[in-house]
This record gives C-alpha cells, sequence and structure tokens, in this order.
C-alpha cells in the first residue's frame, strides 16, 4: 500500500459531534479531553483526503484544540464558536473495553444547533454523517448538493430518542455504518447477518457493523467481507475507535475515487488500521502524533495476517 499519491475523489465532509470528554478505563482516565466523533472521524480521513468540519463548540473549547485540528488539515469554516458550553460526554470501560459505559450526555450547544453549510462544502462529494442527532444528519444532507457517496453512523442514544429520524437518515445513505449492539439494538434482533440484511432494507447498499477488537464485517446484496481487527495487546482507550474506522473507511475511498468491491476491502482494512492506532491511547493523542509511514507498514502487516493460499 501507498500513500504518496493525491486525492482523486475530492474532499470528505464530516457532520458529527466534537466534545470535551471525560473518560476512565482500567489503564487511565481524562478529564475534558478533545474528542467526539467528528474529530475521530475528521482527523482519521485527513490522512488520505481533505476534510471539511461541520459541528459546534462551545466559549469553554480552548484555542489550542482548534489549532490541532487545523494543524492536521480540517478545513474549520463549518465549525461554529457559539455561546454556552461544547457538547461533553462521561463514561467509563471495564475490562470488557468493547462495552462503553455512558454517565453522561450533555449535548448543550448542540440543542438547537441548525448548520448553515459554507457554499464550498455543499458541493462536497463525500460525506460522512457521524455520530450525532439524526436531525443535524438530515439537515446537512438537504444541503448537499448531488454527493457521490454519503455515509452514516449513530449510536443507542439516537436510536433509543429518535429512532424514526435514524432510519429516515438510514434511507438516504450509501453505506450505514454500526456497531454490533447497535444493530442488534435496531434491528432488535440478536444475529448480526440478520440485522445487517434488514439494515439494508432500510436503504443503504452496504452495511458495515464493527465489532471492537474481534474486526468488522461489511455486507451488501451481492457480497460479504469480514476483516480482523489489528491484534493489539495494550489497548488503553477504545473512546472512538468506531469514528476513527469510519474516517479512515470514507477518507481512503475519498482518495482514490473508487467504489468498486475490491477498493471498499481495501477501505475497510484502512478504517481497521486507523482505529488500531486510536485505542493505543486516550482522546486523538496517538492519532495527533500518527505518521503515513505507520499507516502503511501496519496496513501490510494485516494483509500477510490474513494471506491464506488455495486448498
Ligand atoms: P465511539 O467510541 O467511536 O463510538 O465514539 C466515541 C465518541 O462519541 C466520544 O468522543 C463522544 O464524545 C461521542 N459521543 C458520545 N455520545 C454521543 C452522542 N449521543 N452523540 C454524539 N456523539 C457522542
Amino acid at each position: 500500500m501507498s500513500l504518496s499519491a493525491g486525492p482523486a475523489g475530492g474532499p470528505v465532509l464530516v457532520v458529527g459531534s466534537v466534545a470535551l470528554d471525560s473518560v476512565e478505563t482500567p489503564f487511565g482516565r481524562v478529564e475534558g479531553a478533545l474528542g467526539g466523533s467528528a474529530c475521530y472521524a475528521s482527523v482519521a480521513a485527513a490522512f488520505f483526503s481533505p476534510v471539511r468540519m461541520v459541528a459546534v463548540v462551545g466559549e469553554d473549547f480552548s484555542y489550542e484544540n482548534v489549532a490541532q485540528l487545523a494543524h492536521h488539515d480540517v478545513d474549520l469554516a463549518g465549525l461554529r464558536r457559539v455561546p454556552g458550553e461544547t457538547f461533553r460526554w462521561r463514561g467509563y470501560y471495564d475490562y470488557d473495553l468493547n462495552q462503553a459505559h455512558t454517565i453522561s450526555t450533555e449535548l448543550n450547544v448542540f440543542e438547537g444547533f441548525r448548520p448553515d453549510l459554507p457554499e464550498h462544502y455543499r458541493h462536497s462529494p463525500y460525506a460522512f454523517l457521524a455520530n450525532i442527532d439524526p436531525e443535524l444528519q438530515l439537515s446537512v444532507l438537504d444541503q448537499l448538493v448531488r454527493p457521490r457517496l454519503v455515509a452514516c453512523d449513530t449510536m443507542n442514544y439516537w436510536i433509543e430518542r429518535a429512532r424514526d429520524r435514524v432510519l429516515e437518515v438510514l434511507a438516504r445513505v450509501d453505506i450505514a455504518l454500526m456497531n454490533d449492539a447497535e444493530a442488534r439494538q435496531l434491528c432488535e434482533e440478536p444475529n448480526l447477518i440478520t440485522a445487517a440484511r434488514r439494515i439494508l432494507n432500510y436503504g443503504p447498499g452496504i452495511v458495515i457493523i464493527k465489532k471492537g477488537e474481534h474486526g468488522a464485517l461489511m455486507l451488501s446484496r451481492e457480497s460479504y467481507f469480514s476483516a480482523p481487527s489489528y491484534p493489539l495487546e495494550e489497548v488503553r482507550d477504545p473512546t472512538g475507535a468506531g469514528d476513527t474506522f469510519a474516517g479512515g473507511f470514507l477518507g481512503y475511498l475519498a482518495r482514490t475515487g473508487q467504489t468498486d468491491d475490491e477498493a471498499l476491502r481495501r477501505a475497510v482494512i484502512c478504517g481497521a488500521v486507523l482505529a488500531s492506532f486510536t485505542v493505543e491511547d486516550f482522546s486523538l493523542r496517538r492519532l495527533f502524533r500518527l505518521t503515513q509511514e505507520e499507516i502503511v507498514e501496519r496496513y501490510d502487516e494485516v494483509l500477510t495476517m490474513i494471506r491464506c493460499g488455495a486448498l
């Protein structure tokens, strides 16, 4: 794999949460650290392609955080700062790091926020509607002019409070990403393959189900792909793994401009590789010090890992 070629497909618009996260895991804790679905997804996608972020922060959001995002080539013309407090999420993980326990979610400035996309954002060919209020995802969709590829994510918080709106989003996107628990909850179905097929019936042509340390599966009406996670022995904080996966996945597709099955499979591996770095440290720390060389090296390792000759 090489990351040297320039973008062929075009920029990725990302809408989602920008958060100040307080997280505790068996391996440490952070208070008010940079997080949110839009941050993880944008920084991951920016390794491959130009990124345009849409979100809102409050007066308590530091200029240092803004500078870090800008430094990682994220276009922040669509990031609004308004009076009030930034979105805050507080959660913890026990030894089962696949299961996040939410202590509190404070929407703060996200409550009532309706984005007005900057003119150059409206023609973005790729869009990722990261986990956030589905009303907001729909409002961004309404403002996009003929995007080539749109993907979305969601979580239990929105499935419980706004299921119908989540279904409306699913009916309008090309690719749906969610984790195993969310897929089961949305479909009220324990079997993941059955749940994935039901999600296909809601509208998207492709469904990707993330299973934490157990990898990810991608399903369309014609094909099936199962990818492993990178076998890490030191996972410190799984927060943001799913968003990073999605950012890496869509960023790669945007860079190549391709959407055939082979490209989609490579994109899944890119997503898994990027996510494996995020979980090595708290907040976006590992992503901020990640290099292109490390991505290529780990991608090649995964390819070696899954190689298997014919019988
Ligand atoms: P992930 O671990 O990939 O599912 O995403 C974790 C990120 O999602 C954290 O940085 C949180 O700030 C953010 N988050 C948590 N709850 C919500 C919510 N209800 N809406 C939007 N973002 C959220």
